[in-house]
Order: C-alpha cells, then structure tokens, then sequence
C-alpha cells in the first residue's frame, strides 16, 4: 500500500500568537471527538464566515501513525470558524484544552482545516445566506438612518433599543428596522419562563457571560404598532419578528402582542407578522393567531423531553406544550416553523433525529430552520444527558430529515409568507 503523504488529508491549522493562521501539515485536522475530518465533511471557508481563536485550547491532530499530539502554547491556539446564516456546521473543533481553561464566549465554534493550501469549514450550506452577509449591513449607511429615524420618532423607547443592537451587535434584523426591508426586529419582554444553558441574553451561572443585553422595558402598543407599519407598508419581503435575541420570552408579554397585532392590522395589510418563542403557551398563542399572527418559529434543541428539559429547563410549561402551541398553528393555518439548535454529536444521533421526524409529522412545521447553537461545548456537555443512540452526523440528519418529512422545507431562516386570511378574530 502506497505510504500515505499527511497533505494528503485535512490538515491542523491553529491561531498563531500574532493573530495569524499557521499550519501543520503533518498532523491531519480532528474534530472535537478526535475523529479525523474527512474531506466530504468539508467546504472552503464561505464568504461571510469568521475565524474565531479558541483561548486556553490547544490545536491538535493525528500523526500518520494515528497518534494524538497537541501543538505547545508557543505555536498558538486553537482555530475554529463561525459561520454566516445559510451555512449550518456539521463538526465542532477539536482540541486539546489547558488545565486553567475558562469558558469560551458563547459562539458557533466550527471545526476547520487546511487542504491543498486553503482554509476549509466542516459545514454544508442549507440556505441562501445573500441577505445575512455584512457587505449588505453598510455600518456608514445604518448610522445616517438611525440618527435620521431616532431624531423623527425621539419618544419611540423599541426603535432606540433596536438602535443600540444595530450599532452595538450588528444584529441583522435589527438593522433591518432602519434600512427598511426584509426581517425586522421587536422585542417586547424582559422576563422567560426557561433558563436555557445556552441563553444570549441572561446567564445565572458563575463565570458564564451572556453576550447581549436584555430588554430592561416593556414597550408600548403604540410604540410597537408604529413601528410595525412604517415597516410592513415599505419593506420588501417585509417580516416584523416578535421574540429576539436581545429579550426574554415574548408570550410573557402576550396580551401585549395581541393588540399590537391587531392595532398593526387596522392600518396595513401588507408583509407578515411573526413571533420567535419558545411555545410555551398555547392558550396565549391561540390568542395570536385568532388577532392575526401570520407566522411562528418554535425554538427547539430535542424532541426528547429529557434532552429538552435539560437544556430549556423551563418553569411552567412541558415540552408537551410546545407540541400544543404547533398544532394548534397547524389547524389555525398560520405558518410554522421551529429553530432548531444544532450541536453536532447530540441532535444528530438516531433517537433524536427519529424523535425529530415524529414530531415534524405530529406537528405539522413547514419549516426546520438550522441554527448552529452558540456555546462552549465544555459548558454544554455536562449540562445535557448524552443520547442513547448512535452519532449518525448532522449531514446524516439533514437526509433523514430531507427523507422522511419530504414537505417540510430544510434551511436557515424565517420566510416571507405573507397575510394570513382564515381563521383570524375580528375584534
Ligand atoms: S427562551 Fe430565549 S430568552 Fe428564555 S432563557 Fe431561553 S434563550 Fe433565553
């Protein structure tokens, strides 16, 4: 058998002190079990996507003869990538951590590799990311329209809120508010009635740090209808979204929502009116589609309880609710998808993904949005119990998925849909 050449295989590239990227050829790329990256698994590093260091990790890899080795301190640290929406991660990183190690920030850590001199992602594209990529985020531009929208609506306290997460986090759909198309944001609660291990907007937990700021008001009907329509009446694609990153749970402000939406829908008819949650309540929800609600993303990590319960740890509710709230979506004909989060070597393993279809037909979701989760798998990992099954791999969960629910639309995030005409209240 010819002696296989260590160029020949996915290679270690690892964060060079000066906050470079160096390379190992003679060590073949790993992932975070130690498996080597195989080249299927690979793409070239997309536009859009991000090299991120991981502090306290070493890079390691497998020499020809299969033996581990981490590269010392002095080389660098450890490399991964985090992608842009329309990609979705299928390895995470593999390393070899310091014994002093702290968390890492919350991020989509992913496993990437050199081949043939170039940097490669394991990741698959699940949608189109066009919309989501910086170079349509003129940062310039959006400051000219914040000033220019703030100095004409100065009272509305949800547009000056949005502004600090436009100009401050770069979020997409909150810089859509000002640049007036596509999916905007409105976040309306300060409180949740789950403590997910891996929120972005609250963390208990000693030296875990939750990246964004929670909302620390309650916004107005009018401030919320009026932004709304000013969005809805001009934005192309025009989705007005419920439920941010940068905020609790939106049901918990439900009523709220319900005469906003139907304030909204007194002034225009056009784009479609949305709601993040986390499906808690279907009582509260069932008042939103009878209001007019046109579309809702359900975030989900499992269809097992157990996995669910452990990472949502919810107050209140079951996972047996959010089956409700889905259903009762279906048979209101309001269009629904779930936000799935992705963390390769859990969701990916035959109990889950049979789970997962169950319920994608039990439900009636149209749509599986792919969200790689944002953590540290050190945090994750001994917070969740590990699935019973096999690790099929997420490329294997995608043709499941793809296979076994083929009306069910695969991609990354919300669609368009529209006005929704049956089933809605009049007030
Ligand atoms: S449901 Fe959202 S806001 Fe609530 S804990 Fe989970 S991630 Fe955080």
């Amino acid at each position: 058998m010819p002696k296989i050449q260590a160029s020949e295989h996915p290679y270690v590239v690892y964060s060079t002190p000066d906050g470079g990227v160096g390379e190992r050829r003679a060590l073949r790329a790993i992932d975070y079990d130690g498996k080597p990256l195989e080249r299927g698994e690979l793409i070239p590093l997309p536009d859009g996507a991000t090299l991120s260091m991981m502090p306290q990790r070493l890079a390691a890899g497998l020499d020809l003869q299969g033996e581990r080795h981490a590269l010392a301190r002095s080389w660098g640290w450890a490399l991964a990538a985090l992608l842009p929406i329309g990609y979705t991660r299928v390895k995470l990183p593999g390393y070899t951590q310091t014994p002093d190690s702290e968390p890492l920030p919350f991020f989509g850590y992913a496993a990437v590799a050199g081949w043939r001199g170039r940097l490669y992602v394991a990741a698959v594209r699940t949608d189109d990311p066009e919309r989501w990529l910086s170079r349509n985020f003129d940062l310039t531009q959006l400051e000219t329209l914040v000033q220019q929208r703030l100095a004409a609506e100065p009272e509305n306290r949800m547009l000056a809120h949005h502004a600090h997460c436009a100009l401050d986090y770069h979020c997409p759909t909150a810089s859509n508010l000002f640049f007036s198309r596509w999916e905007a944001a409105c976040a309306v609660s300060g409180g949740c009635n789950a403590r997910c291990v891996g929120c972005i907007s609250k963390q208990e937990e000693e030296g875990l740090v939750s990246p964004q700021d929670r909302l620390t008001f309650t916004p107005s009907e009018q401030e919320i209808a009026d932004a709304a329509v000013a969005h809805l009446d001009v934005a192309d694609d025009a989705i007005f979204s419920f439920g941010q990153g940068c905020e609790g749970e939106p049901l918990l402000q439900f009523r709220l929502i319900e005469r906003a939406i139907r304030a909204i829908r007194q002034r225009t008819q056009r784009g479609t009116i949305n709601i993040n949650t986390n499906a808690s309540n279907p009582h509260a929800l069932s008042r939103l589609y009878a209001a007019g609600l046109d579309s809702l993303r359900a975030s989900t990590i499992s269809a097992r309880r157990e996995t669910y319960d452990a990472y949502y740890r919810p107050i209140g509710y079951t996972f047996e609710h959010v089956k409700q709230s889905l259903v009762l979506a279906r048979d209101a004909g309001v269009y629904s998808s779930i936000n799935l989060l992705c963390f390769p070597g859990l969701i990916d393993c035959e109990d889950e993904i049979a789970a997962l279809v169950a319920f994608l037909r039990e439900t009636g979701v149209r749509l599986v949005q792919l969200r790689n989760l944002n953590i540290d798998p050190e945090v994750l990992w001994p917070r969740v119990p590990k699935p019973s099954g096999r690790p099929l791999g997420m490329l294997a969960l995608i043709d499941a998925l793809r296979r076994e629910a083929p009306d069910v639309i695969i991609g990354n995030f919300s669609r368009p849909v529209g006005r929704r005409k049956e089933g809605i209240e009049a007030c």
